[in-house]
């Protein structure tokens, strides 16, 4: 059975479907780029294959080379700047959803952290939930998430 998970930006202009088998798995990064990208304490994601995404709306893009040599490019509502998902040339077939954007955010539960040697030290992370110091190891974190 498919699921048909909507999201979109603050502003209602741009808005977005993610057709999955399930509700993907939740991480949160706690990064200083994250934080000061979203301007909170951490942002979360999820990865779904690119083409479960379909998108309607004024999208933009910004792209960028990461500090381990790959291109980023994300993807906005052009009218509010919500960023809404980008892909990564390390992970091809592939995009990585803001996942507070999703309709359901209330819903989410987190099954990994990474960056944690960056987090508010307010945070107090489950025992039981996977933490990583900086970025996790690709196949172990793909394990955890993807789905
Ligand atoms: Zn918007
Ligand atoms: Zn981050």
């Amino acid at each position: 059975m498919t699921e048909l998970l909507e999201g979109g930006c603050r502003c209602g202009a741009s808005r977005y479907t993610l057709s999955v088998a399930a509700m993907p798995e939740v991480y949160c990064c706690h990064c200083h780029y994250c934080q000061s990208w979203s301007g909170s304490a951490f942002t979360q994601q999820v990865i779904v294959p690119t083409e479960a995404l379909t998108a309607t709306g004024p999208i933009v893009t910004y792209g960028y080379d990461t500090d381990s040599g790959a291109t980023s490019t994300h993807r906005f509502c052009g009218t509010c700047h919500t960023r809404l998902w980008n892909d990564n040339t390390r992970l091809p077939g592939y995009i990585v959803v803001r996942a507070g954007t999703l309709d359901a955010s209330d819903t989410l539960v987190p099954a990994a952290h990474i960056w944690v040697k960056r987090k508010q030290t307010w945070i107090v992370i489950d025992a039981g939930v996977p933490q990583f110091a900086e970025s996790a190891p690709p196949a172990e974190f793909l394990a955890i998430v993807l789905r």
